[in-house]
């Protein structure tokens, strides 16, 4: 167990590097394979030294080897979430996979928290939630139950379709909740990126899993929305990245299952 959790640690860190580069170079519309990473101030190519998860930010002190620009400590925060991510898979117990290969969960594990990471920073920084990532791992999420399907050898397919309620059943609720919330305020108080991401957490979770994380997302934005009102860091009316709350609620119930909030919420 030991050796198997520094692995994934150490995978997850590299995943997190990656997603920092995906955030960075998406809302720019640059390539994410190419060109290798410059210092985006004095331009200079960074070397792989300089360039390796967590520890290299911390060597380089957050500055730039060559102009001594400031690298943003979200960079080794990002990596160090990552690599705890893929980590904890270890101790995952997502409740539609408890009949799954254990190294198949772990790996579809790492696949959902890199994705939610990503839509979450997204969102956050820029109230963007790209097709691309949604819709991408919708697909993701749903090919991995049809892989259970295939692996306990279940000719009902029924991993699948459950998948595919689940996503149907996301993408409903937030269409709904968007139809009621423009009739009541006359404007879209739901984004079409929040619909998808419902979606993909209904093809990971399940029906079950995907209520709980609506559940507990409304919740945290809740808690969110009068805390900063408290505190006077947010506005009424002032626009919340919801996808944040609904990525972090996914990550919650697939780590720790459905069971808990069950006895929670009855
Ligand atoms: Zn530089």
């Amino acid at each position: 167990m030991g050796i198997v959790g520094i692995y994934l640690f150490i995978f997850g860190c590299c995943i997190g590097s990656f997603v920092n580069v995906v955030t960075y170079r998406l809302p720019l519309d640059q390539s994410i394979v190419y060109p290798y990473s410059r210092c985006p101030k004095c331009k200079t190519k960074i070397n792989w030294f300089d360039n390796l998860p967590l520890i290299s930010w911390f060597f380089l002190r957050g500055k730039c080897r060559s102009c001594k620009t400031k690298i943003s400590f979200s960079y080794p925060i990002v990596e160090l979430s990552t690599g705890l991510l893929a980590w904890l898979n270890l101790y995952a117990n997502p409740s539609i996979y408890s009949q799954t290969p254990v190294p198949f969960t772990i790996f579809c594990g790492i696949i959902l928290s890199s994705i939610l990471i990503t839509l979450a920073i997204l969102d956050f920084k820029y109230f963007w939630l790209p097709n691309a990532i949604t819709i991408g791992g919708l697909i993701l999420g749903v090919s991995c139950s049809f892989i259970i399907d295939l692996l306990n050898e279940l000719d009902q397919f029924s991993y699948l379709i459950y998948s595919i309620a689940g996503s149907l059943l996301g993408f409903s609720i937030f269409y709904l909740l968007s139809l009621i919330g423009k009739n009541i305020f006359k404007k879209a108080v739901m984004g079409g990126g929040d619909l998808k991401l419902s979606a993909l957490l209904g093809a990971w979770l399940g029906t079950k899993g995907l209520l709980i994380s609506i559940w507990l997302s409304f919740n945290f934005a809740g808690i969110f929305v009068i805390l900063g009102l408290l505190l006077k860091k947010i506005k009424r009316n002032q626009r919340i990245p919801f996808g944040v709350f609904l990525s972090f609620s996914g990550l919650i119930v697939w780590y720790f299952g459905n069971e808990i909030f069950v006895k929670l919420i009855f």
